[in-house]
């Protein structure tokens, strides 16, 4: 049996948080490059220059990469055979939250949903747990904005909708969200499971590193189908128009009910901040 102490948990929320509010990932400067390379439309190859320009800014000067800092969400794949000591995990998660949004002067954004009231220290989390077979630990941890999270959309679909029926609720999706969400756009797709399951995949499925393509030979096509619709949208670098409105789609399924064809659709922003490490 391995043992982790919570405060090794804490401090590693802490430093991902800082890390990804200042720090721009590699695989996401190469993607933003590589649009910027294809894109056709002057305005649209500055728009994209501008984003990564950003992205040296923040990492230099040690500034938000983004004003909104994002609402807090930390998966955490626990062996079976890990036994956790210290303070519950829960409360280890949101103080290494609370400490690095006090001192990195991250923006804090959660609130009562109904009064308001912020929090005032960006807890709590969004705490997810799983428990995987051995004992290792991974963590994984995203800071996402909600001019991207407020455009996702779930649909319970009809069996007899079917592939194409999915293409049309992805695109519309796209369509819809317009400039909102700051693309080019991270698209995480869920299919399958239920209504709360596929939404779950879709948001996980944003952890895949990009330029991944599924393992699954129909859903690799049809990641590579989606991404090319979603950039005849031409809905544009920050929505002005062009080329790259797409820079990723990944896709995870799960057996669903006879009755049922869920499809959950996840837009990330151009200011994608999710990190994994090992424990
Ligand atoms: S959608 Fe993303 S880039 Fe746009 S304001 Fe929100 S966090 Fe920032």
């Amino acid at each position: 049996m391995r043992i982790i102490n919570t405060d090794l948990i804490r401090g590693k929320v802490k430093e991902l948080c800082l890390e990804l509010a200042y720090k721009m990932s590699d695989d996401l400067k190469a993607s933003l490059e590589r649009g910027r390379s294809q894109e056709c439309t002057y305005l649209g190859r500055q728009v994209l220059a501008m984003l990564l320009e950003n992205g040296e800014r923040a990492e230099e000067q040690q500034i938000p990469l983004c004003q909104d800092t994002g609402m807090v969400f930390v998966y955490l794949e626990l062996g079976q055979d890990v036994h956790l000591e210290g303070p519950f995990v829960g409360d280890a998660v949101n103080q290494g939250v609370r400490e690095a949004y006090e001192e990195g002067y991250l923006r804090k954004s959660m609130v009562d949903p109904i009064t308001r009231a912020n929090t005032k220290d960006n807890t709590p989390a969004q705490i997810q747990i799983e428990m995987v077979p051995g004992d290792g630990a991974r963590l994984s941890v995203l800071l996402k904005g909600f001019g991207s999270e407020n455009m996702g959309r779930v649909r319970m679909l009809t069996p007899s909708a079917g592939v194409e029926g999915i293409v049309d609720f992805v695109l519309d999706t796209v369509r819809e969200a317009g400039g909102n969400p700051c693309p080019p756009l991270v698209v995480g797709i869920g299919i399958g499971g239920s209504m709360d399951k596929s939404a779950a995949m879709a948001k996980k499925a944003l952890f895949r590193p990009l330029g991944e393509r599924s393992p699954d030979p129909f859903l690799k096509e049809l990641e590579n189908r989606l991404l090319r619709e979603i950039n005849e949208t031409h809905v544009g670098p920050m929505g002005f128009g062009g080329e790259i409105t797409g820079l990723e789609v990944f896709i995870e399924k799960f057996p669903t009910h006879l009755a049922g064809l869920p499809v959950a659709v996840n837009l990330n922003c151009h200011s994608l901040r999710r990190k994994t490490i090992e424990l």
